[in-house]
């Protein structure tokens, strides 16, 4: 078992320079967006940001009693959020050599039949939700396997830590080994005993996930759409236009498709709360139908580059005149880190590469806001503002010696931003808080 930390009271307040955003830095100017407090205060109760602004403007408001923890050298953000990942990949992360479709059958296949053990599943659940939190990760969308009890062990482990995630069982009845195939029925059947399970109990959120075209039969994506359809808020995410191999499959498999997306609207999987990892090979005619559906890219670096599976065009994606909503996606195992820090230090580098600047600003709000708004949950989490879910995280900019030392020559909150986003990774987590409880320090000593 992972030690609990010492329970956090419900009234409490933390003290220290915090960023967050009142705008969207895609579609308004970064400057503008940022919203900066070089000294701030933010009285968290029952879960819940009660009161977000300058110390001393709040400092008399506070009532009598009330904790306060002075985070000096910190960055108070909100918790990241990341839109695509798989946590039963940690144990396969680095696995070298291959693309895409041999990368799935070579490594992901035979790590992901482990969890026909459900003691194994609960094990692999609880060290990824920890290296979550270490990483400053309080939100995720999280494939599980196709075995239901993967999704029980990961949501149980969530429950207790009380972090809001998005889950969903895979749906996989073709072109997988027969150990990891479900079959139409049984894989409906066995989501919609899972949505009644953990759908909406307490932060837990599901989502309908067939894996990807190829390895559903359009009976199984036809009836994935109906599951929609039974409960309201639920989500659902898959993959869409990874990799050029992929894509001329997937072309071959559905020739009466008018494009890879248009697979799963027929099956009617794409709208609100629909999100479609990678979409590196997706056309303006794609982008536009994304953005009239309202459903959401998850552009994950690290795992582009890793595979070799090209370049996400981000700008293209988010266009002001027809933006599609854009989360960052860690995409473990493919990814190679949880960190949303060392997933923006790859995007930056993937927008350079198609001629484009992305902005400390822009990037940190992909990996806040801009996550939460892609996943429709922008109301509850993702910015510091009364209302909002008190999940947090406090940065340290001077992580390391050499991130101490630039850090020194930062003039304004962007450079450090931007430091922070090249240089830093989970060493630059000093805390994380979740629901308004502190679930990781980093300095605590080792129990
Ligand atoms: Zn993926």
């Amino acid at each position: 078992m992972i030690p609990s930390p010492p329970l956090t009271p419900a009234r409490h307040a933390l003290r220290g320079r915090a960023v967050t955003f009142g705008a969207n830095p895609f579609l308004d100017d970064p400057a503008r967006a940022l919203v900066y407090e070089p000294d701030a205060l933010i009285l968290i109760e029952d879960g819940r940001i009660a009161r977000f602004g300058a110390f001393d403007a709040l400092r008399d408001t506070l009532p009598p009693g009330t904790p306060l923890t002075h985070w000096r050298e910190g960055i108070i953000s909100a918790g990241f959020v990341d839109t695509h990942v798989h946590y039963p990949q940690l144990p396969m992360i680095a696995a070298y050599g291959e693309q895409l479709l041999e990368w799935l059958e070579r490594y992901t296949f035979p790590t992901e039949a482990r969890f026909a053990d459900p003691d194994y599943a609960a094990g692999v659940a609880r060290r990824f939700l920890r290296e979550l939190l270490r990483a400053g990760t309080t939100s995720a969308a999280v494939y599980c396997t196709v075995h239901p009890h993967s999704v029980d062990a990961f949501f149980a482990e969530s429950a207790r830590l009380n972090t809001r995630m998005v889950a969903g069982k895979v749906l996989m009845d073709r072109n997988a080994p027969a150990n990891l195939r479900d079959t139409p029925q049984g894989g409906y059947d066995d989501s919609l005993a899972l949505i009644d399970r953990w759908h909406q109990r307490g932060r837990q959120l599901y989502a309908v996930t067939p894996r990807f075209a190829a390895t559903s039969t359009e009976e199984q994506l036809d009836l994935a759409g109906s599951l929609l359809r039974q409960r309201a808020g639920l989500f659902m995410q898959t993959h869409l236009s990874e990799n050029l191999a992929e894509v001329e499959w997937i072309r071959q498999l559905f020739p009466r498709r008018g494009s890879y997306l248009d697979v799963y609207a027929h099956a009617g999987l794409v709208g609100p709360r629909s999100v479609l990892g990678h979409g590196v090979h997706v056309d303006e005619d794609s982008f536009h139908a994304c953005h009239a559906a309202g459903c959401a890219l998850a552009h994950c670096p690290t795992s582009n580059l890793f595979l070799g599976s090209g370049a996400f065009r981000l700008f293209d994606a988010l266009d002001p005149r027809r933006p599609v909503r854009v989360g960052l996606g860690t995409d473990v195992g493919a990814g190679t880190s949880l960190s949303q820090l060392q997933t923006l230090n790859e995007a930056y580098k993937v927008a350079q590469s198609t001629g484009r600047r992305l902005h400390p600003v822009q990037a940190f709000w992909l990996a806040t806001a801009g996550g939460a708004h892609a996943l429709y949950l922008d109301d509850r989490i993702g910015t510091i503002s009364p209302g909002m879910e008190a999940d947090l995280c406090v940065l340290d900019p001077g992580a390391t010696p050499l991130m101490a030392q630039r850090a020194e020559q930062c003039e304004t909150i962007e450079d450090l931003l931007f430091v922070l986003m090249m240089l830093g990774d989970d060493r630059s987590v000093r805390a994380t808080y979740v629901a308004g409880q502190m679930v990781h320090d980093r300095d605590a000593p080792a129990g």
